[in-house]
């Protein structure tokens, strides 16, 4: 199964601060080995990451590119590996098309797996930006507490996204238990 992640707040901690280098950059526990742990079962990871700060001039290009070598080397560390990082560097008055909720990571993705749907993948993120992404790309929804989580669960609850199916788990490693258990869902 194609596993599609954000990363801020998913994978890495996340305070609503932006995370500018890699010194900066630190795991959530249990998130790397819940990576390693899906791809050793035969799942492929993809991750879906807005970036505005490269915009902001927060950080560089190669600043973000130090971030996803320390985490691509860490999952490798633990026998997994990332197939493919997707991410917007455009900030909100672009107007892009790749920014979350909208779709254009999520299409990147589905052709770098050469894909006609991702009807059979999973997204799993801490923000309502993600759970739309997901569901109007067609992707399971999974919000996950950590990060903004609990603000997006509790916002949720107010105010749901039409049509979506959003299940929850505490953390990434919670989600990576409940997949990989024998029928586990
Ligand atoms: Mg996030
Ligand atoms: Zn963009």
């Amino acid at each position: 199964m194609l596993i599609i992640l954000d990363r801020d707040g998913v994978i890495n901690e996340y305070d609503g601060n932006y995370i500018c280098s890699a010194d900066e950059w630190h795991p959530i526990p249990g998130s790397v080995e819940a990576v390693a742990r899906l791809c050793n079962a035969g799942h492929r990871i993809a991750i879906a990451t807005n970036q505005s700060g490269i915009a902001r001039s927060y950080f560089s290009s190669d600043d973000l590119d130090a971030m996803h070598d320390k985490l691509e080397h860490l999952v490798e560390a633990q026998g997994g590996c990332i197939d493919f990082i997707a991410y917007c560097p455009h900030h909100p008055d672009d107007h892009c098309r790749c920014r979350k909720p909208l779709t254009g990571l999520l299409d990147q993705i589905r052709q770098h797996f050469h894909l006609a749907s991702l009807g059979g993948a999973i997204m799993v993120g801490d923000s309502r930006k993600d759970l739309e992404a997901a569901h109007t790309g067609g992707c399971r929804a999974i919000l996950v507490r950590t990060g903004n989580g609990q603000d997006t669960e509790r916002h949720l609850d107010a105010r749901p996204i039409p049509g979506a199916n959003v299940t929850i788990y505490d953390d990434l490693s919670k989600f990576t238990d409940a997949l990989l258990s024998a029928g586990g869902w």
